[in-house]
């Protein structure tokens, strides 16, 4: 078995894949500071600067693989946001994505996870021929880790969770390695189905600069609630049973560290206290 796709050596079997990369608009959350915090504990998006979820940039780069080991493959990739979340699909343009879709519609706002992954499935619905979703395993806003998983179940597809690496794809199967509590397993499956790729796969590659300036302009095509013929109740705060009861903002009022210095009173004083 080949180690991994994007690897030396080998040369692939190949079959034309159509690949969909689900990708999410975060605010960057390690500038998250006092200032970026609403008074009642949510974060004041508009206040910090946005990026593609880590994890779906990974997801990205799985996808890039495949279509370098399997030429004639598509990627198109598909994110559900405010009209500057076309970013995400530009900056995958950048990397060697083939298209993509910006699903953005007011009765989109206020979306929990089970009216997000509506939207996101019926939007593939619509693209046609699919074999591989991939996505991130988990956003760093939301952080429910719910959407891929959910958006399988909608598709009625099998679905890998925590991917690191796709080893390969061959006669309608795929194999990868998943990252689990003690280690890694190797798992197989059947095409079509959805992938969620884990933090530690590979880095996503950086812009390549000729398609940067090819698409630094380029329109990204916008679906609205109607374009996917979505159903209005299922989208939004209509389609979404969760409701937040309570936000609550944890201070830390001690510290788990402690100044010491480096004499033997001192290290003896610590054994005590740790035993
Ligand atoms: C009652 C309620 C109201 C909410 N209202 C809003 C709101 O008004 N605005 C808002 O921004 N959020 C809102 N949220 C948060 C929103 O539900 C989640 O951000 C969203 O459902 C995705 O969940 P997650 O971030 O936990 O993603 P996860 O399940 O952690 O994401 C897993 C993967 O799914 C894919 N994915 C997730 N979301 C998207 C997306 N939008 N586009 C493409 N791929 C995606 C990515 O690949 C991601 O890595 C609300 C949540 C609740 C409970």
């Amino acid at each position: 078995m080949p180690e991994s796709l994007g690897d030396s050596g080998g040369s692939p079997i190949t079959m034309n894949l159509n690949i969909i990369v689900l990708a999410k608009q975060v605010p960057d959350t390690r500038c998250v500071s006092q200032g970026t915090m609403n008074a009642d504990g949510t974060i004041n998006r508009a206040a910090l600067p946005v990026i593609i979820n880590p994890d779906d940039m990974k997801a990205l780069e799985q996808a890039l693989r495949l279509k370098e080991a399997h030429p004639g493959s598509t990627i198109r990739v598909l994110t559900m946001g405010p009209s500057r979340a076309a970013d995400v699909v530009r900056e995958s343009l950048f990397r060697g994505a083939d298209g993509g879709y910006l699903l953005s519609d007011a009765a989109f706002a206020g979306a929990d996870t089970l009216a997000t992954s509506y939207v996101l499935a019926t939007a593939i619905g619509k693209m046609g021929k699919c074999d591989i979703v991939l996505c991130g395993r988990q956003a760093i806003d939301g952080e429910t880790a719910q959407v891929g998983s959910q958006v399988a179940e909608r598709l009625g597809m099998p679905q890998i969770t925590y991917v690191e690496k796709i080893l390969s794809v061959n006669d309608g199967q795929i194999t990868v390695k998943r990252r689990i509590d003690d280690g890694v397993e190797v798992v197989e499956a059947p095409l079509p189905l959805v992938v969620t790729v884990d933090g530690s796969a590979a880095p996503c590659r950086p812009r390549n600069a000729k398609w940067l300036m090819s698409y630094k302009h380029a329109d990204i095509e916008m679906w609205s609630a109607t374009d996917i013929d979505a159903d209005l109740a299922q989208c939004g705060l209509a389609g979404s049973p969760t409701r937040v009861k309570a936000v609550e903002s944890v201070v830390l009022k001690a510290k788990e560290a402690r100044v010491m210095g480096s004499s033997d009173e001192e290290i003896e004083e610590l054994m005590k206290s740790l035993l």
